[in-house]
C-alpha cells in the first residue's frame, strides 16, 4: 500500500506503525491496531491531511470503521490530527485534554500561523533554492493549510489509570502520569507483548526534552521494561524491540546530572552525546533540551 505522508510497517499480524516520513506532514508516528472489528488509532499526527491518510489507509487494511483514537500525550505532532477522528471518541488523560485546550486557544493558534507566515517568507527570501529548501516549504505549506482549517477537537474520554478494550484482541491503555511531559498514555497488547510508547521512546533519536521530567521520564521507561515487551512502537523512528527503551534510563539519568552542569555554567552546547547515544541523531535536540530545563 502507498501512502503519501508516512511509511507502513507490519510489526505483528493486525498492527502497523505508520512512521512519520522525516519532513513531511506526519511529524510524529501513530498506530493502526485491528482488534477484531474495531480499529484503534494511536496518535492523529501533526497535520488534517495527514490524518485523513491515516484514516483512509487505516479502514482500508482493517475493513473496519474506526472505533477509536487515543492522544498519547498534547504534543501537536500527535493531536493536531484529532478533527479527522471527531465522530469517534478520543481517548486521554486530563492533563493532555487540559494542555491542548491551554495551547490551542485562538490566540495561540493565531501564533502558530503567524510562525508558519514567517518561516515561509525567510524560505522564500533566501538565496537557498536547492532540494532541501523545497521539501520545508512543502512541509510548511502543509501545516499552513492544516492550521487554516484548524478545528479544536478535544479527547472526550478520559483515563485516569487505565481503559481495557475487551474483544479478539485485548487493548490496555494507560497512564503512569509524567515523563516526555506533564502526562504520558502507553498501550499495550498484552497477548503479543507489544508496547506503543508514545514520545516516551524515541529510537536511536535525541528526544525532545522541551516539556519532560528526566527523573520521571527514566522510571516510566524502566516501568515499561518490566513489562518485556518483544515489539515497540516508538514516537518518533523506527518501530523495533525492547532495544529502542534498554539505553533511555541512563540516558535521562545522565541528563539530570547535565542540566546542574548546565545551572554551574558549562556550555550545553558543548556537551558531548552520553554513553550509548553516541551514535542517535539529533544532537542538537539534546542540547537545546538541556538549556531549556537548566532555565526551568
Ligand atoms: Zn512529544
Amino acid at each position: 500500500m502507498t501512502t503519501e505522508h508516512f511509511t507502513l510497517h507490519d510489526v505483528v499480524a493486525g498492527v502497523w506503525a505508520a512512521e512519520a516520513d522525516l519532513g513531511g506532514a506526519s511529524v510524529g508516528n501513530a498506530t493502526i491496531i485491528d482488534a477484531g472489528g474495531k480499529t484503534i488509532i494511536v496518535d492523529t499526527f501533526m497535520t488534517e491531511v495527514a490524518a485523513r491518510e491515516l484514516r483512509r489507509v487505516s479502514e482500508e487494511l482493517t475493513g473496519n470503521q474506526v472505533y477509536l483514537a487515543i492522544n498519547s500525550h498534547w504534543h501537536a505532532d500527535h493531536t493536531n490530527g484529532n478533527q479527522v477522528f471527531a465522530d469517534v471518541p478520543i481517548v486521554s488523560t486530563r492533563e493532555t485534554m487540559e494542555r491542548i485546550i491551554e495551547e490551542m486557544t485562538p490566540k495561540g493558534l493565531a501564533a502558530w500561523q503567524a510562525e508558519i507566515e514567517r518561516s515561509i517568507a525567510s524560505l522564500q527570501d533566501s538565496a537557498d533554492a536547492g532540494e532541501k529548501a523545497a521539501k520545508q516549504l512543502d512541509q510548511l505549506r502543509h501545516f499552513k493549510n492544516s492550521a487554516d482549517i484548524f478545528e479544536l477537537t478535544l479527547p472526550d474520554l478520559l483515563i485516569d489509570g487505565r481503559l481495557v478494550v475487551e474483544g479478539e484482541r485485548r487493548v490496555e491503555i494507560e497512564t503512569r502520569g509524567k515523563g516526555h511531559t506533564i502526562s504520558d498514555t502507553v498501550v499495550w497488547l498484552p497477548e503479543e507483548r507489544l508496547v506503543v510508547t508514545g514520545d516516551l521512546c524515541w529510537n536511536g533519536i535525541h528526544p525532545r526534552m522541551h516539556d519532560g521530567f528526566p527523573g520521571a521520564w527514566a522510571e516510566y521507561v524502566e516501568a515499561i521494561l518490566a513489562m518485556e515487551p518483544l515489539h515497540v512502537i516508538p514516537g518518533h523512528g523506527r518501530p523495533s524491540d525492547i532495544g529502542a527503551l534498554s539505553d533511555l534510563p541512563e540516558y535521562f539519568r545522565t541528563v539530570e546530572i547535565l542540566i546542574d552542569e548546565v545551572r554551574a555554567g558549562a556550555d550545553p552546547t558543548k556537551i558531548p552525546a552520553p554513553g550509548a547515544s553516541v551514535n542517535w541523531k539529533g544532537l542538537g535536540r539534546l542540547h537545546d533540551g538541556l538549556k531549556v530545563l537548566a532555565d526551568r
